[in-house]
This record gives C-alpha cells, structure tokens and sequence, in this order.
C-alpha cells in the first residue's frame, strides 16, 4: 500500500488505505502499472456513475455478493444487438412480465413470443430466443450453464453473448467486446487495425486489463464509459477517468478510432405492397415463410421482393382482384438493402384468395407485424 501510495503520489493516498487494500486485491498479476492504473480509475468511476437498468445488480450489490438473474442477462444481451438501452427497457420489462422464467418463455406459443419482439427487427433472434430457452429447459435441467463453452453451444448464442452472459451472470473472467467496449479500447492504444478484425487485438488487450473476481463489473464499466463519455462524436475527455493512459486523447485524435473499413453503398429494392379491407374493415393478412428474411411474421400481400431482385409493381402484381388505388410508398432499410414499397389498397373486398386470414384492425397491435408492414398499413389507413 505505501509503495502504491508513493508511486501514485497523494491524490490516490488521500482516498485511503481500504481503498488500495481493496484495489490491490483484485490486481491481475500480470498487469503493468498503466494497466493497473486504468483499471482502477475506472471500477472506481463505476462504482459512482453505473447505469441503472433492470436486468442489472449495482456495484454495491455485486459487492455484497448479489449476481444477476443469467435469464435476464441473456434476453437483455439479445435484445441490446437490436437497439439503445431506453427502447430495450420496456421490451424487457414486457418479457419479464409475461414470460418471468426460462421455462415461461421456453412453453410460451411461438407467435406470441414474435408479437412481444415485433418492433424489434432481426426476427430469427425471436426465434432463436425460444430455441434457446428449450434448450435450457431439455438439456441443462432449466438453469444456464456456468461454462463459457456451453453457453456458446446454445441455439443464437455468438460469441459476444456468450462471453457477456459468462463474465457478467458467473464472473467468469473472458473478454466481451461490444460497440462502446471496442471504441474505449481502439482509443485508449490507438489501434489501427480496421474493426472487425482488430477485435482480436482488442481481446488480447483486455486480457491484460482484466481484474481478478471483478470480469462482469470490469466489462460493463467498460459499456457505461463507452455509451456515456467515449461518444462516438466528441467523447467528453475533460472528464474521463481513464484519460491518463489514453493515447487517442494525448495526440488528439480520438474521433479517428476505431478505424472502421468503409461500407459499400446499399442496393435499392422495390417492390408493391397490397393492403385489402372487407366490409367491416378487417385487414387481409398472411404468414411469410418460416425461414428468410422476416420469417415468420404476418404481413399484407406483397410482391416477391427479395435482397437480391426487385418484385414486380402496379395493380396488375395484386395476388387477387378488387379496386386497387395507389395509397402512396414507403422506404425501410434493412441491413443489406434499402426497399421501397409502393402500396395500393381495395376496400370492401368480398373474397381474398391464397392463404391468409381477415384481421380485426383493432387487434393489429398484439399481431407479429414487421416495422415495415407497420409503416406500410400506417400510410394505407393514413394512421
Ligand atoms: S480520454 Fe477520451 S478518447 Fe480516451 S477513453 Fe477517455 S473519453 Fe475516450
């Protein structure tokens, strides 16, 4: 403690010898000065500054021995690839609601599991999330197991999954690299292998970084620092309780990292969506094929768009026949092409053909509809 006291100067002697006891307890061995220094700024900035969110325990309860809940770690982890923190708390807060178990979710009917998701893009993940909790259910007696490795043999389970569900729920000490984790990381060593292959590199570091007993807290101190200062655009380094060792900061060259190769420009794809109303104003709806792109959610008749050719458009590509009118277009990006559907819709149509069922338009919202079948039906009953 005193040759830490000395080597850090009175700024950190100030804080107290506990402080150091406790921070020099959880020193990785191989760890050099900086390394511990980082480290240790930063659990200590956590320790004040987490984010609260409801899947997670606090610092003060971690240290009192409470672990997260492993079922809400990993349906907040999948959801988390979809989108931001704010939009993944109330889907969260619904799962947990309905399904409060990995057996509830592991017995929920598929399309109800879909309805919760929609909204959430990336469909196979829904499916995959009721893959898994089976798996659970059948083959590890309805508890995650405690082992990287079998935890990445799960159904949907990647290799970023596995190793935040080991180190956060089970303190297993492994690297988790996120978006916000690689950008604090390619800053802090200005590294300039383009993402994502320099992830390797950004492992092999926070290996070196990594405190012993703390892997989970380390890993999401690492995810609050990165969404909250190391910004993407202007990080608040003024502020940053890791600026001493950061090398992005000392030449002033934080926005250049990480290097990222630049993407190719998306295809634009088009296509007719065909939105039929009944008498009583029900709305015409089918099933799209289990497997693919959106795979089995509901939408309105559409064109035999694809990610590779554009569908055919105008009222003659309608799957059946009624007065069609053109009710405008919508745009949607999706990860590998942009699409532009342009609608047409028919009102008091008697017969439908092909497989499909009249929906109630009040009961739209509970139905597994995709974003963009939400914003076509949005401009066809100008909502
Ligand atoms: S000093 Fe700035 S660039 Fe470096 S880790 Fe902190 S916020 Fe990010």
């Amino acid at each position: 403690v005193h040759l830490v006291c000395a080597y850090f100067g009175p700024s950190l002697a100030s804080k107290g010898s506990c402080l150091l006891r406790k921070a020099m307890d959880s020193r990785n061995s191989t760890q050099s000065e900086g390394e511990w220094e980082f480290t240790h700024w930063l659990l200590e900035w956590y320790s004040a500054n987490a984010r609260t969110m409801p899947w997670r325990v606090s610092p003060a309860e971690h240290r009192a021995g409470v672990r997260p809940n492993p079922y809400h770690t990993w349906l907040s982890e999948v959801m988390l690839q979809q989108t931001q923190v704010k939009t993944v708390i109330s889907y969260f807060e619904t799962f947990i609601g309905i399904w409060p178990s990995v057996a509830d979710l592991a017995a929920a009917p598929e399309a109800d599991v879909m309805g919760a998701w929609a909204g959430l893009g990336y469909y196979s993940r829904a499916r995959n999330l009721m893959k898994c909790a089976q798996a659970i259910m059948c083959e590890h007696g309805g508890a995650f197991p405690s082992d990287h490795a079998a935890l990445l043999a799960l159904p949907g389970v990647g290799d970023y999954t596995a190793a935040a569900i080991a180190a956060i729920a089970f303190d297993i000490p492994i690297p988790v690299v996120d978006g916000n984790i690689e950008r604090v990381i390619s800053r802090q060593t200005m590294l300039d292998t383009p993402m994502p292959k320099g992830k390797a590199a950004i492992k092999a570091h926070l290996k070196t970084l990594m405190p012993f007993g703390q892997p989970g807290e380390f890993a999401q101190a690492l995810m609050d620092l990165g969404a909250t200062i190391c910004t993407p655009k202007r990080p608040a380094c003024a502020i940053c309780p890791v600026r001493e060792t950061c090398l992005a900061q000392k030449s002033g060259r934080q926005e250049e990292f990480p290097v990222k190769v630049p993407k190719r420009e998306k295809p634009l794809r088009r296509g007719a969506a065909f939105v039929a109303l009944n008498g009583t104003g029900q709305i015409w709806l089918r099933r799209r094929p289990a497997s693919g792109l959106l795979g089995g959610m509901s939408e309105v008749p559409t064109t035999d768009w694809t990610s590779r050719a554009d569908g055919a458009r105008g009222a003659a590509a309608a799957p059946f026949a009624a007065q069609w009118k053109a009710t405008g277009s919508v745009r949607h990006t999706f990860t590998h092409f942009h699409l532009e559907l342009e609608i047409w819709k028919a009102e008091e149509v008697k017969t439908a053909s092909g497989q499909g069922w009249w929906q109630d338009r009040d009961k739209l919202q509970g139905e597994a509809l995709p974003t963009l079948m939400r914003k076509v039906l949005s401009v066809a009953l100008d909502e």
